[in-house]
């Protein structure tokens, strides 16, 4: 087969640890035989984003911003041990939080469903889709560790000299205190691409957050959702038959476990980051999710939900055999190089991610996989493959259905 000619190139975010071993296994199996691969290359692993002073990770997502299409590898985020593991100059910022405060949008997880592989949650039958704000909050936060007695203020000046202020805390001994902020246009965006994915995927949109407790923070996220909806969407969503409601988030995690699935569940920066977490291992497992950041001017990021898988990377390095499970990682390439060529018109390119996931899926479904999903399938005469064998396995399932 001659390989698929591409017009624009693919932003390609490069990480660390075992998906970076990943990484390259995929493009080498899995892409670079069928398609004449163009990518405008950007190193995200740690040793680059310090040498750089986290430079390369500004010039990946105005890159994006250019292009419109990236995708990303798993990354380091440094805390103390990566700041001396790596001889960091500096505690870099969470890669993912750069790039998602630059691009703004919102975060879209699904799992990938395969038969065989059953969600622990036996009532939920169908996909949830999580939509993840992607900006602000305790990601973009200032924190002082407070040392001892003292007043701390929480204090506005508007440019026209309008002061709001009030008293946080009256310290009688240490502690710790922490602003966040967000951005109503953020907000907004945040509320019309679920509205919008809703009914491009025609299913329910649930949105909840603590507004009982958070008397403006939250109240305000709520708000500005149900103004958009009652404005722009109502209509739209009544001729589509589905239905947006707003709860409690305490409300909406007990009502996730009760109910059957096929619907979006939108929740603020953190709760998403952790609810989504949540799902995909109920689902099956973390390498099982995947994982898009929407921006509001239709510019898409692909990567996988889980992290680097340190400690599997560990075992690699020291020569053991490693079954991690690089699905994800497929699915932010499929991902990638399906919108491209949706963009670019290029119709071979929808045709080739659309296989290389069937690809995927009917390896699995034939029983040969890693071990986190061999661990928790319900299918019989598994066969167990190390990383590598996995990606080869693939390999031999897309060329069976290319021939
Ligand atoms: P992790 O990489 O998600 O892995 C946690 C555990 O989940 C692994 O040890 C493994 O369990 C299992 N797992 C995750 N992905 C797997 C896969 N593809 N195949 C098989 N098993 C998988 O989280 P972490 O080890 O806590 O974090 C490592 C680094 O990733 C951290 O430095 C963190 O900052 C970074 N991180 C990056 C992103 C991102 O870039 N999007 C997201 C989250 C975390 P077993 O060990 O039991 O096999
Ligand atoms: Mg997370």
């Amino acid at each position: 087969m001659e390989k698929i000619k591409m017009t624009t190139p693919l932003v390609e975010m490069d990480g660390d640890e075992m998906t970076r071993i990943l990484w390259k296994m995929i493009k080498d199996e899995l892409l670079i035989p069928y398609i004449d691969l163009k990518t405008e290359y950007y190193d995200l692993g740690l040793e680059k984003r310090n040498e750089t002073n986290d430079q390369i990770t500004v010039d990946s997502a105005n890159a994006t911003k250019k292009y419109g299409v990236a995708v990303k590898c798993a990354t380091i985020t440094p805390n103390a041990a990566r700041v001396e593991e790596y001889n960091l100059k500096e505690m870099w910022k969470s890669p993912n939080g750069t790039i998602r405060a630059m691009l703004d949008g919102t975060v879209f997880r699904a799992p990938i469903i395969v038969k065989g592989i059953e969600p622990c949650v036996k009532n939920w039958e169908k996909p949830i889709t999580l939509a993840r704000h992607a900006y602000g909050d305790v990601y973009k936060n200032t924190e002082i560790k407070v040392p001892g007695p003292g007043k701390a203020e929480l204090v506005f000046t508007g440019e026209d000299g309008t002061v709001i202020r009030e008293t946080i805390m009256d310290f009688k001994s240490s502690g710790i205190i922490q602003g966040i902020h967000n951005i109503d246009k953020s907000i907004e965006s945040f509320a019309r691409a679920c509205f919008n994915y809703a009914l491009d995927t025609k299913q329910d949109l649930w949105f909840a957050t603590k507004d009982t407790i958070s008397k403006k923070y939250d109240h305000n996220f709520k708000d500005i959702f149900q103004e958009i909806f009652d404005k722009e969407y109502k209509e739209k969503f009544e001729a589509a038959g589905i239905t947006y409601f707003y709860t409690l988030i305490d409300d909406a995690v007990a009502r996730v476990m009760k109910a059957k699935g096929g619907f979006i569940w939108a929740c603020k920066n953190y709760d998403g980051d952790v609810m989504s977490d949540m799902v995909s291992s109920a689902f099956g497992s973390l390498a099982m999710m995947t994982s898009v950041l929407v921006s509001p001017d239709g510019i898409y990021e692909y990567e996988a939900a889980h992290g680097t898988v340190q400690r599997h990377y560990y075992k690699h390095l020291k020569g053991e055999e490693t079954s991690t499970n690089s699905v994800a990682t497929i699915f932010a390439w499929t991902g990638a190089l399906r919108k491209r060529g949706e963009l670019d018109n290029i119709p071979e390119l929808v045709n080739f991610a659309n296989m290389l996931e069937k690809a995927t899926i009917q390896t699995i479904e034939s029983g040969k996989m890693t071990k986190d999903l061999a661990l928790i399938t319900s299918l019989k005469d598994v066969t167990v493959l190390n990383s590598e064998n996995f990606i080869k396995e693939i390999r031999n399932t897309l060329d069976e259905m290319i021939k």
